[in-house]
């Protein structure tokens, strides 16, 4: 998958249409969680690619309300964080960011990227999310 272009369904079942209208032919139905990679990005359609479990790879329209922030990405998520504070365990800065991201729910509709650091001198690993997902949570709470 392309990486930061990725984004994942939380309908319980997708519909992927071949083309951006609700009425257009449905191509495959895809489960709840599934990642899918943006290509395109119309109005109340977004055009994905994704990995089906029996027919592949699948690509074809699917509605915003189905997609985790609309379909929109949350945050950048390779971006190194500027104020990383020392490890709880050893004191030293160095830390290693994983790539890798995965998605935690804080209710039906928003969703927020964790990924971990790794303290490069004792292994203490710990989750975190980045300062835009952070102010995000932020705005969210006051609504
Ligand atoms: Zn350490």
């Amino acid at each position: 998958m392309g990486g930061e272009q990725v984004i994942v369904t939380i309908a319980v079942v997708t519909r992927v249409r071949a083309e951006s209208n609700p009425n257009a032919e449905v191509v495959a139905e895809l489960p709840r969680g599934t990642e899918v990679e943006v290509l395109s990005k119309g109005e109340a359609f977004v055009q994905i690619s994704a990995w089906h479990p029996e027919h592949g790879r699948v690509s074809g329209w699917v509605h915003r309300n189905f997609l985790a922030n609309g379909g929109e990405l949350m945050v950048a998520l390779d971006k190194p964080q500027s104020a990383d504070p020392p490890c709880n365990a050893c004191g030293s800065l160095r830390w290693f960011h994983t790539p890798i991201h995965r998605h935690i729910m804080l209710s039906l509709l928003e969703m927020v990227a964790v990924r971990s650091r790794i303290c490069l001198s004792c292994g203490l690993v710990q989750d975190c999310i980045g300062a835009e997902a952070l102010a995000d949570m932020h705005s969210w709470s006051r609504a």
